[in-house]
C-alpha cells in the first residue's frame, strides 16, 4: 500500500491536470520552469483524503485485509494534523459510487487503484497516475477524486481525464477489446459527480489531434495565450502576455467620440474579465518581493492590522460564567442556513418536512452578467422577464 506514494506524486512536464492549459498556452510549462513548485494546506489535505481514499479502495477491490489491520492503517491517518472527519463519510461516498458501477456487472471486472499510465505516446514524456481504472469487457471506467471545494469540475472533454484514458487505453488494449470510455469526476465535498463517456475511436482521434499542441508545448513554441487557465500557472505574477492583456484597455483611450459604444463595452468586459484575479496575483508577487527585500517601486509592505482573539476559549468563557456572566449573553443562536438544513436531513427527510409542506421557497436569482459562452439561457427584461424579477 502505497500511502506516501501522494506525496511523493511525480509530475510529468505535461501533466495530465495541468493540460487544459498547454494545449492552450503551449509555451507555459516551459515557461514555468523558472518558478518553484509550491504545494498548499489545500493540495496536502487532498493527498491525505486520497491516501484515505486509497486504503479504502484497496481493502474492498484488491486486497482483502482484517478490519484490525485496516484499523490500524486509517488510525495513523487519523492522527494527521490535517485530518477532519467529513474525510470519512466523503471517501465513502467515492468508494461507493465505485462499487455501483462493478456490482452492475454480470461478473467481477478488473479494478486498479492509483494507477500509474503513460501516455508519452501522445504527449512526450506524459505520465500520470490514475485514481480508479475499472474494466469490463469492452468498457474502460476511468474515475478521479477530487477533494477540492471550489468549483465543480466536469468530465465532458476534460483534457486531463481524456489523457489518462488513452494511458489506461495503451495499457490494456491488449488484454481487453475496449470500445467505450466512461469519465467521472467525484467532488463529494460538492456533492458534485460529473459523468461524460465517448467511444474508443473519439478518444484515438482526440489524442492525434493533440499530438502536435503537446509536441510545441514540450518544446516551449507557440504563442502566450492568457486566459482563465492562467489561475494556477506559476508564471501567472510576470508573465508578459498577461499583463498586456490588461494594460492593452489603455488603448480604448484613443477611442473617439466621447462616449464609448456598446460594441466598445462589450470588447473592454471581454478583456477585463480576469483582471480582478491578475491584480491580486500581482499583489501577492510583489508583498512576496518586498518581504524579501527586493523593490518594487511605489510599493512596501507592513504589518497588518492585528486581531484579538481568546488565548484559550473555554478558559475565558468558563472565567466569565464563574464571575456572573450569564452563558446565554457569550452566545448568538443563529439559524441554519437551507442548504445547510438540507445537509443535516439529507435530501429525502428534507423534501419530506419542509419541501412538501411549503415551507423553502425559491426567489429568482438576481439578473447576472456573463460571457455569451456560459450554457444559461439569455434573459431580456421584456414585459415577462420583468415581472419576474419584481
Ligand atoms: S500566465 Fe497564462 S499566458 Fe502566461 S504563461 Fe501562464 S498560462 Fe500562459
Amino acid at each position: 500500500m502505497a500511502a506516501i506514494a501522494h506525496a511523493e506524486r511525480e509530475h510529468a512536464l505535461l501533466s495530465a491536470s495541468a493540460a487544459h492549459r498547454w494545449l492552450a498556452c503551449t509555451p507555459s510549462v516551459r515557461l514555468e520552469e523558472q518558478f518553484p513548485d509550491t504545494t498548499s494546506p489545500y493540495a496536502q489535505e487532498g493527498t491525505l483524503a486520497h491516501e484515505i481514499a486509497e486504503l479504502k479502495l484497496r481493502k474492498y477491490f484488491i486486497e482483502p485485509m482484517s478490519q484490525r489491520s485496516f484499523s490500524a492503517k486509517l488510525n495513523k491517518f487519523k492522527k494527521h494534523e490535517l485530518f477532519q472527519e467529513e474525510m470519512l463519510k466523503h471517501t465513502d461516498t467515492y468508494l461507493e459510487y465505485l462499487k455501483e458501477i462493478t456490482l452492475a456487472f454480470p461478473s467481477k471486472p478488473y479494478v486498479a487503484v492509483e494507477k500509474r499510465v503513460d501516455y508519452s505516446a501522445y504527449a512526450p514524456g506524459g505520465f500520470g497516475t490514475c485514481d480508479c481504472i475499472i474494466i469490463h469487457g469492452e468498457h474502460l471506467y476511468v474515475t478521479d477524486f477530487k477533494y477540492g471545494k471550489g468549483v465543480p469540475v466536469s468530465a465532458e472533454n476534460n483534457p486531463q481525464m481524456k489523457l489518462y484514458a488513452l494511458g489506461a487505453y495503451l495499457e490494456y488494449s491488449l488484454l481487453y477489446p475496449i470500445q467505450h470510455v466512461h469519465l467521472t469526476i467525484v467532488q463529494p465535498r460538492l456533492d458534485s459527480i460529473s459523468e461524460w463517456s465517448l467511444s474508443i475511436d473519439e478518444l484515438l482521434a482526440w489524442g492525434e489531434e493533440i499530438k502536435p499542441i503537446a509536441q510545441k508545448a514540450f518544446n516551449g513554441e507557440g504563442d502566450f495565450v492568457p486566459g482563465e487557465h492562467c489561475k494556477f500557472c506559476r508564471a501567472k505574477a510576470q508573465c508578459r502576455a498577461r499583463a498586456d492583456q490588461y494594460t492593452a484597455l489603455e488603448d480604448f483611450k484613443l477611442m473617439k467620440p466621447p462616449l464609448i459604444s456598446n460594441e466598445e463595452v462589450g470588447a473592454i468586459l471581454e478583456k477585463a474579465q480576469h483582471i480582478e484575479a491578475w491584480v491580486k496575483d500581482l499583489k501577492e508577487y510583489a508583498l512576496a518581493e518586498c518581504l524579501k527585500g527586493n523593490e518594487i517601486p511605489g510599493w512596501k509592505a507592513v504589518e497588518g492590522r492585528s486581531t484579538r482573539q481568546f488565548a484559550d476559549l473555554d478558559k475565558a468563557f468558563e472565567h466569565l460564567k464563574q464571575n456572573g456572566i450569564d452563558e446565554a449573553m457569550l452566545y448568538e443562536r443563529v439559524p441554519l442556513t437551507v442548504a445547510k438544513i438540507e445537509k443535516v436531513l439529507k435530501k429525502a427527510e428534507f423534501t419530506r418536512l419542509l419541501e412538501e409542506p411549503g415551507f423553502v421557497v425559491k426567489t429568482p436569482g438576481k439578473p447576472a452578467l456573463v460571457p455569451i459562452s456560459d450554457k444559461r439561457e439569455a434573459i431580456t427584461a421584456a414585459p415577462d422577464a420583468a415581472d419576474d424579477f419584481q
